[in-house]
C-alpha cells in the first residue's frame, strides 16, 4: 500500500511532520494485523504486509484479505494529530494472493504494486486486486506509449471526418475523429489512444497536432464549391485543463485562417467538473472570439443541467446511448423528448448521435431535433473520401 497524496504533506509541513504522521501509521499498522502476520515499509511512504496463514481455498483466502485490507484502510483513514496539527491521510492497497504459479518474491511484490495503482486509478483511498492478465495489460499499455511516441513523427495519425446533416440531409458539419494507423496492430481507434495518451502526458502534442490539422484540412472545405459550414473538434480533459489552452487554440486559429465561428469544440461534462471557474473563463475568452462550445455525450456525466444554466454552452450532443434505444425503451425515449425541449428552451441547439435508423431519425425529428449524425448516413471517412461526397453533394 501506498499513502495518496502523501507528497503534499511533506512538501507543505515539513519532512519532520512527514516522519512522524509515517510513524504512526506504522504504529495503527502493527496494532491492527495479527500476530502471525507482518507488516514492513518499504520504503517511502509505501508499506507491505504480509497475511500469512489464511484458508487453502484462494476464494476465502481473497475474503480474508479484503476483510483485513478493509480494517487498514479504515484505521488509517482515520484523522491524524501530529505537533498539533490535524491531517487526513488514505492509503491505496494492492492485493495479491499467492502462491499461484513459481513466482518469486520479487514477482509477488510487482503484482501488488500493479493492483495498487490500480486502486489508485480508481479513484484512491481504495482496495484493488491483482488479476491474472493485469500485468500484460500494463506491459501492453506501456508498449503503447513508447510507439506511440513515433506515431506523430512517422505520420502515423489520422483524421477522420464524420458528417452532421440538418433535417434536409444536407452535410453542413463534421466531426473530426482520430485513428492511428499502428504498422502492428492495424487502426487503433480513439477511445485506446486517448486514455494511453492523457496518462503518458503525449496527448498535448497529439491534441495539438489534431488541431492544426482537423482545421488546415477542413479549411480546404469551407469554400463555395463544398459549403463546410462548420469543423467539431472533441477537446480532452487534460488538454483543456492546461495553463493557456485558450491562446493556443486561438493561435491555432490564426495559422490556419480559419474563421473562430466555423469551429465548434466538443468537450466532456466531466470535464467542467472539476473546476467550473476556470472552465468558464477559458470557454468565455473562446466564445468572445466566436468559437462554438459543444457539451459531448449529454446526460452521461454528472450535473449536466446544472453546467447549462452557468456556462454558455451553444450546443449539446445527445449520447448514443439514449439515441439506440429510443425505440424500444419509453424511458429512453421521455429522456431524448425531455433533453431537446429542455435545451430549445435554453436556446442550446441540439445535435442526436448515434443515428443508425429511420425510425431514430423519424422520432428526433418528431421532436424537434435539427442535426444529426450517424451510421445510417455515414461512417466517419478519411479525409479524401469526406471531401468526394462533399463535392457530390454540391456538384
Ligand atoms: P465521440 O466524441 O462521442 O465521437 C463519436 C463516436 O461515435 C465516434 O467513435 C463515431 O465513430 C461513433 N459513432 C458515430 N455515429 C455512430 C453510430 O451511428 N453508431 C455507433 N455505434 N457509433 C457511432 P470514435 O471515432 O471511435 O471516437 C470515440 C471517442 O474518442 C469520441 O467519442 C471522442 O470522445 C474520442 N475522440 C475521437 N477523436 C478524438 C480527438 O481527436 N481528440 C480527443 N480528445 N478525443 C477524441
Ligand atoms: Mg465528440
Amino acid at each position: 500500500m501506498d499513502l495518496d497524496h502523501f507528497k503534499i504533506i511533506n512538501d507543505s509541513l515539513g519532512h519532520n511532520i512527514g516522519d512522524l504522521l509515517l510513524k504512526e501509521v506504522a504504529n495503527r499498522l502493527t496494532k491492527q494485523i495479527r500476530n502471525e502476520d507482518t507488516a514492513s515499509r518499504l520504503g517511502g511512504d509505501e508499506f507491505v504486509v504480509l497475511f500469512s496463514e489464511l484458508s487453502g481455498d484462494p476464494q476465502l483466502a481473497a475474503q480474508q484479505a479484503q476483510q483485513g485490507a478493509h480494517k487498514i484502510l479504515k484505521t488509517l483513514s482515520q484523522p491524524y494529530t501530529i505537533s498539533s496539527n490535524m491531517l487526513h491521510i488514505t492509503p491505496s492497497i494492492g492485493i495479491v494472493i499467492f502462491p499461484m504459479n513459481d513466482e518469486n518474491a520479487d514477482d509477488i511484490l510487482k503484482f501488488a504494486d500493479t493492483a495498487m495503482y490500480r486502486a489508485k486509478d480508481a479513484g484512491r483511498n481504495t482496495i484493488r486486486f491483482f488479476l491474472p492478465g493485469m500485468e500484460q495489460a500494463a506491459e501492453a499499455q506501456l508498449r503503447l506509449q513508447n510507439d506511440l511516441r513515433l506515431a506523430i513523427r512517422n505520420n502515423q495519425l489520422a483524421l477522420y471526418f464524420q458528417p452532421q446533416v440538418n433535417i434536409e440531409g444536407h452535410l453542413l458539419c463534421a466531426e473530426a475523429l482520430l485513428r492511428w494507423s499502428h504498422p502492428e496492430q492495424g487502426m487503433i481507434e480513439p477511445n485506446t489512444i486517448i486514455p494511453a495518451a492523457e496518462e503518458s502526458g503525449q496527448i498535448l502534442q497529439i491534441s495539438e497536432w489534431v488541431l492544426k490539422q482537423a482545421l488546415a484540412q477542413s479549411k480546404t472545405w469551407m469554400n463555395e464549391s463544398t459549403n463546410l459550414q462548420r469543423i467539431a473538434i472533441n477537446i480532452s480533459s487534460v488538454h483543456f485543463h492546461q495553463v493557456g489552452f485558450a491562446y493556443q487554440v486561438k493561435r491555432i486559429l490564426q495559422e490556419t485562417s480559419v474563421n473562430p465561428n466555423r469551429l465548434t469544440l466538443e468537450i466532456h461534462e466531466n470535464t467542467l467538473a472539476d473546476n467550473l471557474e476556470e472552465a468558464k473563463e477559458k470557454i468565455l475568452a473562446l466564445k468572445r472570439l466566436g468559437v462554438r462550445f459543444c457539451i459531448d455525450s449529454f446526460g452521461v456525466g454528472y450535473a449536466s443541467i446544472a453546467y447549462l444554466r452557468r456556462l454558455p454552452m451553444d450546443e449539446l450532443k445527445i449520447d448514443r446511448s439514449f439515441v439506440r434505444d429510443i425505440e424500444s425503451d419509453p424511458k429512453d425515449a421521455q429522456l431524448v423528448q425531455t433533453i431537446i425541449t429542455m435545451a430549445h428552451l435554453m436556446e442550446i441547439e441540439v445535435i442526436a448521435i448515434g443515428v443508425e435508423t429511420e425510425a431514430q431519425l423519424q422520432f428526433l425529428r418528431d421532436k424537434g431535433c435539427k442535426m444529426f449524425q450517424g451510421y445510417y448516413f455515414n461512417h466517419p471517412l478519411p479525409a479524401d473520401q469526406f471531401e468526394s461526397l462533399l463535392k457530390k453533394q454540391f456538384a
